[in-house]
């Protein structure tokens, strides 16, 4: 048997027994006092009372174990108790024995008869209310036993010992009536505790399935077979925000909108298998939620349905969850256009349906101009707005089929179904949406209390069934954007397919290029600049050459604009800078300088508006120990048009140094006259295009009389550049020129060939 078992059944035998004490105390008590009395006239008065006494005293003890045992068991152990227990016991029983050997008179069969048959009334009762404790009885029986046989021996004279057995035999009923009480009582109560465990096992399973019911963080619904609401757990509260005391009793209608007819319900009452579905319900606050339901029938062992148990699970936030990643997967968050990915899978469609009609599509690239120096100036807020306003613009110019995306920056992108087989048509359709969407954009955009004029470059691409694929369509329509902007931006591009040849040589020629200088691929040559009048040779203009064992011999006219895109310009044009000086040293060491001859050096506006240009210059003069007064910077217009502050102010530092500055192909650019005044420029070089038909052309020659008597009234320098024939040479001659430089007189050539020509 389990320990704890047998506690249990001793503290109910404690408590049963305990149970009796008042009556025992009470009988014990009461008998007490009537023998007293009827014994007060004959025994030993110091022996009646003083027994009295001792009587009383432990009646109230007992009376006080009792209290104490009733109040406060825990206060002490049930062994504890039990000791306690049989030795009042027992106590009680040798007090009654004292009163049979001393109080009873000898002579008196009526008082002997009295405190005999108390005595055994006593034995007989406690069979009873002592039957759970067998050994306190035995004692009690022991006590008050053994006394009466000893006296009964003493004061009968002739049956005395006959007597005394008698009292032995009377033990033994007594005892034997108490083992059988024991072993009912025993038995019964046994019975009754595993009763209280069944209940106890019984209430502990009820508690647990209350506990899971009211802190499942699933919402639990507990229905009658007519899907009326029998329990409603405190999940169920949170979700649908009615309280238990509301539900109770309501149907599953209370849970739908208003039009629902609850087929799942419905269904249930009628299939046997559990049911999961998604349903739109309605809250307490009224706003749809939308929620998982999984029902199951629940039924007894012969199939008869007792009730149906719905868990809910409110999914409506999840479910908003994946539809904004749903969006998100296909829509840009700053300006809620299309993003790539929905564009690319747009566009296959788009490719696939016009293979079958035949139908022109097409690809527009759309950037804003300059938009990087409005997001840097104004913040990445206006800029971020600005793009807002900008996708929105072009919404509302596009039709609803057409595809509108941005990939990011700003990168817009169109895919346009132009809707007709005809290429030249299609062509024109869509150069007239992009000159609208063009137009639509150079309307002031008002943000933050500032208006803003934008333009947008725009690269386009056309295709019907052709071979390009999604990747290539939109490499095609980047390219012509390129083309755009690289014209001047503001406008529009058709992709054409020597673009695609372009880049892909353009690439190569960057990679040759950025290995160039380590692997000593370039070369310096020297053109002489003559007097017009004499051919003497007043200098020489260096010019740059490239020979690739891939590309050969590559112009400066493509290698110079490929280094100019990138970074590497500045990296070139230092060597440039350090070979040529180091050329004008060795010359100017030889004697094969004249005085008064210049070195030309062309630099790029990169190069010029390096941050640490002026010190390259200056380092490099120091190394070659050169005086800057030999040297001239050619520099084109535009450098001086786009950054006049900072150009005039490295034009200052190097005119400091000595150096001059002439404008290269002058005539081509914007030719304003205002920096020509302002900054330190010495020479103007007349573009080749206008010498070729100074001649011939009547333009062409009023040009270049013009661009004269500017150097004329400015006092500057005039050189004109690519002079082939000696008629021009006359003409220029006449019209004032002062220099010339072309084939005329000489090729660029290497550097001993240009000693040759100026010393011969
Ligand atoms: P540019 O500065 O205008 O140089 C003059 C170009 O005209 C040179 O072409 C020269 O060879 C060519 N030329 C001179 N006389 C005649 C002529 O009578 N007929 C014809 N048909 N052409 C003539 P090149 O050397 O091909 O250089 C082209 C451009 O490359 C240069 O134009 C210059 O802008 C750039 N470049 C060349 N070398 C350098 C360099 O070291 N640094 C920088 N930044 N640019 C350079
Ligand atoms: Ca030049
Ligand atoms: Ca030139």
């Amino acid at each position: 048997m389990p320990e704890r078992h047998l506690a249990r059944l001793l503290a109910a035998q404690l408590a049963i027994v305990f149970k009796f004490y008042p009556i025992a105390i009470a009988s014990s008590t009461v008998l007490a006092l009537f023998i007293s009395l009827t014994l007060s006239l004959i025994a030993d008065q110091f022996l009646l009372w003083s027994w009295l006494l001792v009587t009383l005293v432990l009646s109230g003890y007992r009376y006080l174990l009792f209290y104490q045992f009733d109040r406060n068991k825990s206060r002490l152990s049930l062994s504890a108790w039990s000791s306690m227990h049989i030795f009042v016991t027992a106590l009680s029983g040798v007090i009654w024995g004292y009163a049979i050997l001393f109080l009873m008179p000898e002579d008196s069969l009526g008082h002997q008869l009295l405190l005999i048959i108390a005595t055994a009334g006593l034995c007989s009762g406690a069979t009873s209310t002592l039957a759970l404790s067998p050994r306190a009885y035995l004692w009690f029986l022991a006590s008050c036993l053994v006394p009466l046989s000893i006296k009964l021996y003493l004061i009968v004279p002739e049956n005395g010992f006959w007597l005394s057995g008698l009292s032995y035999i009377y033990m033994y009923f007594m005892w034997s009536t108490c083992l059988r009480n024991n072993k009912t009582g025993i038995h019964n109560l046994e019975q009754s505790l595993s009763l209280q465990y069944q209940e106890l096992a019984l209430n502990e399973s009820q508690r647990r399935v209350d506990l899971h019911f009211d802190n499942s963080p699933l919402a639990i619904i507990e229905w009658d077979d007519q899907f009326n609401i029998s329990r409603w757990n405190p999940a169920a509260e949170a979700v649908f925000g009615f309280s238990s005391a509301k539900m109770l009793g309501q149907s599953f209608q209370c849970l739908l909108p208003a039009k629902a007819k609850g087929d799942y319900f419905l269904q249930l009452q009628t299939s046997t298998s559990n049911s999961t579905a998604v349903l739109e319900n309605i809250s307490c606050s009224g706003g749809p939620i939308k929620c998982e339901w999984t029902t199951a029938a629940i039924k007894l062992e012969d199939g008869s349905l007792l009730a149906y148990t719905s868990f809910v699970r409110d999914i409506t936030e999840r479910m908003q969850q994946d539809e904004l990643i749903a969006h998100q997967a296909h829509f840009d968050v700053l300006t809620d256009l299309h993003n790539r990915n929905y564009f690319q899978s747009r566009l296959s469609q788009q490719i696939n349906r016009s293979q079958r009609s035949k139908e022109y599509g097409a690809v527009f690239f759309v950037d804003l101009d300059h938009f990087k120096t409005i997001n840097d100036s104004m913040g990445h807020s206006i800029g971020d707005l600005l793009l807002q306003q900008f996708a929105l613009r072009l919404k509302t110019r596009l039709r609803g089929y057409d595809t509108l995306a941005r990939f990011g920056g700003d990168e817009f992108v169109v895919l346009l179904d132009a809707g007709d087989q005809d290429y030249e048509h299609s062509q024109l359709i869509a150069a007239q949406v992009a000159r609208s969407l063009q137009l639509l954009m150079q309307q002031p955009f008002s943000l933050s209390g500032g208006e803003y004029t934008l333009t947008c470059s725009i690269g386009i691409t056309l295709f019907n069934g052709s071979d390009a694929n999604e990747d290539e369509l939109l490499k095609q329509a980047d390219l012509a954007l390129y083309k755009s902007k690289d014209a001047g931006r503001n406008r529009y591009s058709f992709f054409a397919q020597e673009m695609s040849q372009q880049a892909s040589r353009h690439l190569g020629l960057l990679t040759s290029l950025s290995e160039a200088v380590s692997n000593q691929e370039f070369t310096l040559v020297y053109q002489p600049k003559v007097r017009i009048d004499n051919n003497q040779v007043m200098g020489a203009e260096v010019l740059l050459r490239w020979n690739n064992k891939d590309f050969g011999a590559v112009s400066p006219v493509e290698f110079i604009p490929v280094l100019e895109g990138s970074s590497l310009i500045s990296k070139v044009g230092f060597w440039v800078l350090d070979n040529a000086l180091g050329q004008l040293a060795s010359w100017l060491g030889s004697g094969c300088w004249r005085k008064g001859m210049e070195l030309a050096i062309n630099i790029s506006p990169k190069q010029l508006l390096a941050s640490d240009f002026v010190e390259q210059v200056e380092i490099l003069l120091a190394k070659h120990g050169i005086d800057a007064k030999l040297l001239e910077f050619e520099i084109t217009e535009n450098v001086l048009i786009d950054n006049t502050d900072r150009v005039a102010s490295v034009l200052e530092e190097l005119t400091a140094l000595g150096i001059s500055f002439s404008i290269d192909d002058f005539g081509t650019g914007y030719s304003s006259l205002a920096y020509l005044k302002k900054l330190p420029i010495k020479v103007l070089k007349i573009d080749k295009s206008f010498i070729d038909h100074c001649t011939t052309d009547d333009n062409d020659q009023a040009i270049v009389r013009s661009i004269l008597s500017i150097c004329h009234e400015l006092g500057l320098t005039s050189v004109a550049e690519g002079v082939e024939y000696e008629e021009q040479q006359r003409q220029l001659e006449k019209m004032g020129c002062d220099l010339l430089q072309g084939y005329l007189f000489s090729r660029p050539v290497p550097p001993q060939e240009f000693t040759a020509l100026h010393l011969k």
